[in-house]
């Protein structure tokens, strides 16, 4: 299944977006359409949950490289982004931190994604006063999104670096947003390539195995590309190369990248000098 197949379906069938994602995955598991619906509310149900009890708070991680950035990021009164982006950063700082804290997370993609999605669900909810029914339906389009990645990529960051990750979570948030303020499914599909083209090559490096440097903070960034890239979808600014050969582009650069930065802790920002001592000042705590 291609994100074209998609757009296909919506034509041919005169469905939405989230319609056309929800009958290709009943399609696929066999599972009918309001078991999907439910099982999809719960998640959503826990994730929003945990994003309204963790926003904005200290956090004990296990190393203490992170853990106090939701904090501090929810306490800056911001100069230059207004409040919709400063409460997506923050929640998703805030999810990441939990996530680090071992706290309960939707791995959305995946745990060390889990800021992104629920960053701008948060913001949506918040600044816009997006109703729930509303929320659900973009959170079906943010995962039909996420579901053309795996099938056609992938979203594993010891696989493709963080790109597939945090790359991967950005493109569904954009496309969820899109899709929240227009319902137009063609710029949905440009919101999710123009991320993924920003980015692509993005290498999985986390200091000390731990996903806490960079992870947290790429989450927070993350926010901001995914919202931007929805602005420009949404203003009319498209990309050029279509999603699915987007996705194929970042298959081929994951499947480039070396080893040493899958997830290995053995290259980018993993092996600067800076990283080595915090590594040997957690080990010798015995963490
Ligand atoms: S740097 Fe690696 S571990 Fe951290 S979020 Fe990205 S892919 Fe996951």
């Amino acid at each position: 299944m291609r994100f074209s197949d998609f757009i296909k379906n919506c034509e041919r069938n005169e469905v939405s977006l989230p319609e056309a994602i929800l009958r290709a995955e009943m399609e696929e598991t066999g599972v009918p359409k309001e078991k999907l619906k439910d099982s999809i509310a719960k998640v959503f149900e826990i994730m929003m949950k945990e994003v309204e009890s963790k926003y904005g708070k200290k956090q004990r991680t296990l190393t203490g490289m992170t853990g106090f950035n939701g904090y501090i990021m929810s306490q800056h009164i911001p100069r230059m982004i207004g409040e919709f982006n400063h409460i997506a950063m923050v929640a998703a700082l805030s999810m990441a931190e939990s996530n680090a804290a071992m706290g309960r997370i939707v791995a959305c993609p995946t745990a060390g994604a889990c800021g992104v999605i629920p960053g701008v669900f948060f913001a949506l909810k918040k600044v816009k006063n997006a109703s729930q029914k509303e929320l659900l339906v973009d959170f079906i389009v943010a995962g039909g999104i996420g579901w053309i990645i795996s099938r056609n990529a992938t979203l594993s960051g010891a696989e493709g670096g963080c790109q597939a990750e945090i790359g991967a979570a950005a493109a569904m948030a954009a496309g969820a947003l899109t899709y929240h303020f227009s319902g137009d499914a063609e710029k949905c599909g440009h919101a999710a390539a123009l991320t993924l083209k920003s980015m692509m090559g993005l290498v999985c490096d986390p200091v000390g195995g731990f996903v806490e440097v960079p992870c947290v903070k790429r989450n927070g960034i993350a926010t901001q590309i995914a919202i931007g890239a929805a602005e420009m979808a949404l203003g009319g600014v498209g990309s050029v190369i279509p999603f699915d050969e987007v996705v194929d582009a970042m298959r081929r650069v994951g499947r480039s990248l070396p080893e040493s930065l899958r997830e290995t802790g053995r290259g980018g920002i993993a092996v600067t000098p800076t990283a080595r001592k915090i590594v040997e000042k957690v080990k010798s705590n015995n963490i």
